[in-house]
């Protein structure tokens, strides 16, 4: 075991024994050669930083294809411009990314001339896969029909705004949604139908503001119950009596939707809570895990095992260290970004995805293996910075790159903030470490002033002037366009979605969707742990739950024998 100053913010980190055999156990071979990677110079936390900066979820632009000019939304910006190819065009045969490939020039950087390969060479407007039905409107999701601006998601039919979806029918406004059916205004839901203003609940139908329950249905604004039924603001009632103050309610009245959502959360705010969210774990340090084994320093994670320093990886994911999103099978790969669908051996790379193998420091990759710091191909092997080689070839020249890397100090981190094709405050990383314009140049980073132009409506009005209710909508309102009280930007609402809140009572929205987003990642804990005692047997936890909070916060035991 060592311990280590971290280069970025010169705090110290540990690095484990089983880190070191890790490392080793990952290092690439060439021609029976194996070149050692070496120890990371950076604490957890500033690599998963450095990773989240070169990774743009949220914000979308309209452009147009370079090769077929139809107009399509990407997630570059319009400047310094990118090259652009739809998803039919960079996966058709009209171009070949090797006629970008250049020979490594041993007298400079190795990242600045992937950067310049980047820059060159065009890439797909979005990440998108598999079969997709009338959702243009998504990036970072795929195998979805009838969905709208859903990011971190798949298989999903006739959802809108969502974060974090997975196999949903029919949910709108949601953070962590998996398995799920007709779900508004939720965080981190399973298996669920028909809720609303719910977070962590597991298997609970036909109702509302509930906190932390499993198995419940027609309940009430209650938290911590186990398979109840009539349930309101955690007492037990009979089926008529809860008919009868239910029928009190109307949730399609925005103030009175407020009223019970600031209930939920003042009564959250004196309960008693698990020291972690998640189940189904064996030797697992993280939060909101769930069906892991061995899972450490882990984040967001699913069926995931021997796993460090792992965040949003699902199903499969194994013998992984460093890995932001989606981990589908991906197995021995470290420091990489939105990688996975049964790919193996990645390393440094952005976009290693379905069926990749053996690629180190490549950029938005599919079908591909044995490859070097090449960017924007498919069905490729034996390529360094776009140019094709024989196995020979390249099993001689990646080592003494390698080299030449190691003198540099290149090997072994990963592509530097400068190298981002996007400005910090675009990013994933603004969100779990943001920084001011200033901090962020200061630190080398980007930081991007456009803001993409407001959708071409003459009339705009102010949320507040919405009427209350549902009820009292009428069509004209598509026709408008809604001023977010906090961002001031303005966003429209679309005839499915209007839809959606009259057949299921909802009010209509007041603030903009990436403003939505942003409360309900709020309502989430941090991804970072607090030493705290057990308030119940005293003893020692580190949790995600930082002391000052109100929350009463239990260890593992204490809180299972208070359950049951
Ligand atoms: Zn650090
Ligand atoms: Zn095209
Ligand atoms: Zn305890």
């Amino acid at each position: 075991m060592s311990q280590k100053t971290c280069k970025n913010c010169t705090h110290q980190f540990e690095v484990t024994n089983e880190d070191i055999a890790f490392y080793k156990q990952v290092s690439p071979t060439f021609n029976n050669q194996k070149i050692q990677i070496p120890e990371p110079t950076l604490c957890p936390d500033c690599r998963q930083q450095r990773r989240l900066a070169s990774c743009n979820e949220q914000n979308l632009y309209r452009t147009q294809c370079d090769l077929c000019h139809k107009s399509t939304l990407t997630q570059f910006p319009p400047n310094p411009k990118q090259g652009i190819y739809c998803r039919e065009c960079w996966h058709s045969n009209d171009w070949d990314p090797c006629a970008y490939g250049k020979d490594f020039d041993f007298s400079r950087s190795f990242f600045e001339q992937v950067y310049e390969l980047k820059r060159n060479c065009p890439t797909q407007a979005l990440s998108i896969d598999g079969i997709n039905v009338n959702s243009d409107y998504m990036h970072y999701a795929g195998s979805s029909k009838n969905s709208y601006l859903i990011s971190h998601a798949d298989f999903c039919e006739d959802c809108y705004y969502g974060y974090g979806f997975k196999h949903n029918i029919c949910c709108v406004d949601g953070f962590y949604n998996l398995h799920c059916e007709l779900c508004y205004d939720c965080v981190d839901v399973h298996k669920c139908y028909g809720l609303k203003g719910s977070q962590d609940c597991v298997n609970c139908s036909s109702s509302s503001f509930l906190k932390d329950c499993i198995g419940c249905k027609n309940c009430f604004l209650c938290i911590g119950l186990r398979n109840q039924e009539y349930c309101f603001k955690n007492k037990n009632l009979s089926k008529e009596e809860y008919d009868r103050e239910i029928a009190k309610i109307d949730l399609g009245s925005y103030k009175q939707y407020q009223v019970y959502k600031d209930q939920l959360k003042q009564a959250a705010s004196g309960y008693i809570f698990k020291e972690f969210h998640g189940h189904n774990t064996e030797n697992c340090f993280g939060d909101y895990l769930v069906n892991c084994k061995n899972a450490k320093h882990s984040f967001d994670c699913e069926d995931n095992e021997d796993v460090k320093f792992c965040y949003q990886t699902v199903l499969g994911a194994k013998n992984n260290y460093d890995i932001y999103q989606y981990g589908t099978n991906l197995s021995e790969s470290y420091e990489c970004i939105i990688s996975g669908g049964n790919s193996y051996h990645l390393l440094f790379t952005n976009e290693g995805t379905i069926n990749c193998s053996n690629l180190i420091y490549c950029w938005y990759m599919e079908v591909s293996k044995n490859c070097f710091g090449c960017t924007s191909m498919h069905h490729k092997e034996y390529c360094i910075l776009n140019k094709q080689y024989t196995k020979e070839e390249y099993e001689k020249l990646v080592p003494k790159i390698l080299e030449q890397m190691i003198k540099t100090q290149e090997w072994g981190e990963y592509f530097s903030p400068a190298q981002s094709l996007f400005g910090y405050n675009k990013t994933t990383a603004q969100l779990y470490y943001p920084l001011t314009k200033e901090e962020a140049v200061n630190k080398g980073y980007k930081w991007e002033d456009y803001e993409a132009p407001q959708p071409g409506v003459k009339n705009i009005i102010k949320a507040t002037d919405l009427p209350d209710n549902i009820k009292d909508v009428k069509d004209e309102v598509l026709e408008v366009a809604i001023e977010c009280p906090i961002t001031k930007k303005v966003f429209k609402i679309i005839p499915q979605e209007l839809k959606f809140y009259r057949q299921q009572k909802i009010p209509l929205p007041h603030f903009h969707y990436e403003q939505r987003h942003l409360e309900r990642f709020k309502q989430r804990n941090p991804r970072k742990f607090w030493q705290r005692n057990c308030q119940n047997c005293q003893k020692n936890i580190q949790t995600t739950y930082s002391p000052d909070r109100s929350e009463k916060i239990y260890c593992e035991e204490c809180y299972m024998s208070y359950q049951s």
